[in-house]
C-alpha cells in the first residue's frame, strides 16, 4: 500500500509518498511558489535529489509535476500512477461539521468550501490541492484529514467562549484547536510506548514549534487544547502574540491607526517572541542571543516557558493529574533549556525530569524522566505525514 500525502499551502504544496507496509517515506518534496515567477519543485527519492524549474501557474500543475517526477525513471519512486493507492491531505478546518477524517466526495467538498471562511487563506489552498487530485488522479480516493478532529473531543465547557449562545450557535465561535494530527500521533506513540493501551492514561502533550501548542489527551482523547477559534490563541510563538485581551486589541489599533483586519495580522505576523526579543522568531537565535547576554531575547524565552508552564499546570487540574508530559516539534524535540524552563519548580508535583538527559543531544523516542518522579517525561519526534497516511489508510481499508 501506497498513500500520497499532500500539505498544500496558498503557493506551495509538500508532499510525501508514504510505503505503509514500513511505514516509511519513499520520496517526499514540496513546489514553491506556485502562481508566482520563479517556481521550484525540490523533490528526493532516497538520496537522490533533483530541482525543477519551471512555472506553475496552478496547483494542478504542480501535482502533475509532481506525478511525473514520482515515476521519473532516475529520480522517481514508483513504475506508474497505479501504484498509488490513495491520497491524503492536510485539511486546515473541519469547522465543527466532522469529528473524524473523511474520504472526500462533492458533499465533503461542498462543506469544506463552505468553511474557508474559518481560514480563508489555508482552505483556499487545501481545497485546491484536493481539487488538483481530483483532476489528474480521479479514480483514486482522497481523504481529508483535518487539524481540528483530534480535538473534536473537547467537552463543551472546555471549547465555549464566553459569549452570546446564540453567536456561538450562529457563527460558529468556539476553541476548535490546531496540530490535531501532531498531537494525535504523539500522543498514540506515547501510549504504545509506554503500554498503556487499553488503559487509564493522562498525557500532555508539547508541540513546540514556529506554531506551539498544548494539548491535555485522557484515555486517548483530547479534553482542552490551548489554540482556539484560529492558531493565534495560547502561548505566544514564533510571531504570534497568543492570548491577549481583546480590549487591548481595540486600544492597541486606535493607537497604531490599524483596522481590525491590519490588527490580525498585526498579531499573527509581527508579534510573539520575534516581537518581544526585537531580534529573531526562531528559538536558535533567541538561545544564542540569550547567552550572549541580550536581555530581550531573555525576557522573551522566560515569557514562552513561563505561559507553556501555566498550560502544563492548568491541564494537570484539568485531568485531576498526569501519567506524562511529552514534547514534539523543532523546539520541543531541540531545544533543552525551553524544557527545563517548563519543567523546573514542579517537583512537587512529583515531576522531575534528568538534566543530563535533558541536555543531549539525540534522536528517535527519548525518556528523560528523572529519578523517584511520578510522571513520565519524554521526547518523541513528531510525524503529521504518517499521521495523515495512517488516516487515509484506516478509511481506504
Ligand atoms: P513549524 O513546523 O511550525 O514551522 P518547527 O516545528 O520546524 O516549526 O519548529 C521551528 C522552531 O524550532 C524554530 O524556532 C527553531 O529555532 C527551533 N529549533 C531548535 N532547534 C532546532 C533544530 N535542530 N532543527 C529545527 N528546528 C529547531
Amino acid at each position: 500500500m501506497k498513500i500520497l500525502v499532500i500539505n498544500a499551502g496558498s503557493s506551495s504544496l509538500k508532499y510525501q509518498l508514504i510505503d505503509m507496509d514500513t511505514e516509511t517515506a519513499i520520496a517526499k518534496g514540496g513546489c514553491e511558489r506556485i502562481g508566482i515567477e520563479g517556481s521550484l519543485l525540490k523533490h528526493k527519492t532516497g538520496d537522490k535529489e533533483t530541482e525543477i524549474k519551471e512555472f506553475m501557474p496552478d496547483h494542478k500543475y504542480a501535482l502533475k509535476l509532481v506525478l511525473d517526477v514520482l515515476v521519473d525513471k532516475t529520480y522517481g519512486a514508483i513504475g506508474s500512477m497505479e501504484e498509488i493507492d490513495a491520497v491524503g491531505h492536510r485539511v486546515l478546518h473541519s469547522g465543527g461539521d466532522f469529528d473524524s477524517s473523511v474520504v472526500v466526495d462533492d458533499n465533503v467538498l461542498a462543506i469544506c468550501k463552505k468553511n474557508e471562511e474559518l481560514g480563508p487563506l489555508h482552505m483556499a489552498a487545501n481545497i485546491a490541492g484536493i481539487e488538483a487530485c481530483q483532476a489528474v488522479m480521479p479514480t483514486k480516493p482522497q481523504v481529508a484529514v483535518f487539524d481540528t478532529t483530534f480535538h473534536a473531543t473537547m467537552p463543551d465547557y472546555a471549547y465555549m467562549y464566553g459569549i452570546d449562545y446564540d453567536d456561538y450557535k450562529n457563527y460558529k465561535v468556539r476553541k476548535y484547536g490546531f496540530h490535531g494530527t501532531s498531537h494525535m500521533f504523539v500522543s498514540q506513540e506515547t501510549i504504545k510506548y509506554l503500554g498503556l493501551e487499553g488503559k487509564p492514561s493522562k498525557i500532555i502533550t508539547c508541540h513546540l514549534g514556529n506554531g506551539s501548542s498544548i494539548s491535555a489527551v485522557e484515555n486517548g482523547k483530547c479534553v482542552d487544547t490551548t489554540m482556539g477559534f484560529t492558531p493565534l490563541e495560547g502561548m505566544l510563538m514564533g510571531t504570534r502574540s497568543g492570548v491577549i485581551d481583546p480590549a487591548a486589541v481595540e486600544f492597541l489599533g486606535k493607537k497604531k491607526g490599524y483596522d481590525m483586519s491590519r490588527m490580525v495580522t498585526y498579531l499573527n505576523k509581527e508579534c510573539g517572541v520575534q516581537g518581544v526579543s526585537k531580534n529573531s522568531s526562531d528559538f536558535r537565535d533567541l538561545c544564542k542571543s540569550s547567552a550572549e547576554g541580550d536581555e530581550l531575547s531573555t525576557l522573551a524565552l522566560n515569557m514562552f516557558t513561563y505561559q507553556c508552564k501555566k498550560y502544563v499546570g492548568s491541564y494537570m487540574a484539568a485531568m485531576g493529574g498526569v501519567d506524562c508530559i511529552v514534547f514534539t516539534a523543532g523546539i520541543g524535540e531541540n531545544t533543552p533549556v525551553v524544557r527545563g524552563g517548563i519543567l523546573d519548580g514542579l517537583e512537587s508535583f512529583g515531576i522531575v525530569y534528568d538534566k543530563e538527559k535533558n541536555a543531549q543531544r539525540a534522536s528517535g523516542i527519548r525518556d528523560i524522566t528523572g529519578e523517584n518522579s511520578k510522571v513520565k517525561i519524554l521526547i518523541l519526534p513528531t510525524n503529521e505525514e504518517l499521521a495523515i497516511a495512517r488516516e487515509t489508510l484506516s478509511l481506504i481499508k
